[in-house]
């Protein structure tokens, strides 16, 4: 799967076939069907999706396009369904709510990849200063000490910001500002930060909540 830029949670293994510069038969299938199905577009297929390791450890969480098109690769399977349908092209689809990896993959207990994405979503996408919770397309990241005052791109100085934002604090440290603070330290995306993250995202969803509180029951 190629999940490789979400983090070291899937992370393809040198040679993988199904990596997408590679496709193998189910993934030309799998992105046939995207191009034909307008509905792939729509933003229900945002949805979050719990992705489950093999062992039905929680390992990601993706939006519901990519974990369909996992389930039609045949990479992963559907544990649990939303409980609503999609209607497309003579197909029915039951939309996931739970998918698990039929293969199992090691993930390295380390720092997740460094990436817009993985900032946003370590900061629920949400602007850093003025707490507004927004779409991927209206955040930008933000350099905490800017990059022309020697500010560099880590996790601990790199933030989920508004336009707005970002635009009022250009070059000016926060020091200097006397009203824009931090929502909170930026600190390296973890493993533990994303289960901290599905927890949170999941804690009402009673299908991902027999995933996500498993390991906090006493060992069976
Ligand atoms: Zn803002």
């Amino acid at each position: 799967m190629q999940a490789g830029n979400s983090g070291g949670k899937c992370k393809k293994r040198p040679g993988d076939r199904r990596h997408k510069t590679h496709p193998v038969e189910g993934t030309a299938r799998a992105e046939a069907i995207d191009i034909r199905m307008g509905v792939f577009r729509q933003p229900a297929m945002q949805t979050p999706v719990l992705v489950l390791n093999a062992s039905y450890e929680p390992i990601n969480i993706c939006g519901a396009r990519r974990a369909l098109v996992l389930v039609l690769k045949g990479v992963a399977r559907t544990e649990e369904e939303q409980g609503t349908v999609l209607h497309a092209h003579r197909m029915i689809l039951q939309m996931p709510s739970v998918i698990r990896l039929l293969e199992y993959r090691r993930i390295p207990h380390q720092t997740r990849a460094l990436s817009r994405k993985n900032i946003l979503l370590r900061d629920r996408n949400t602007c850093q200063y003025c707490q507004r919770v927004l779409t991927a397309a209206d955040l930008t990241l933000d350099h905490v000490v800017p990059r022309c005052r020697g500010g560099q791109s880590t996790w601990e100085n790199l933030v989920a910001c508004c336009r707005d934002c970002n635009r009022r604090k250009g070059s000016q440290m926060l020091h200097e500002l006397t009203d824009m603070r931090l929502l909170r330290e930026p600190r390296p995306f973890t493993l533990h930060t994303s289960r901290h993250i599905m927890r949170m995202i999941g804690s009402a969803d009673a299908n991902w909540r027999k995933y996500l509180y498993f390991e906090s029951e006493p060992a069976a």
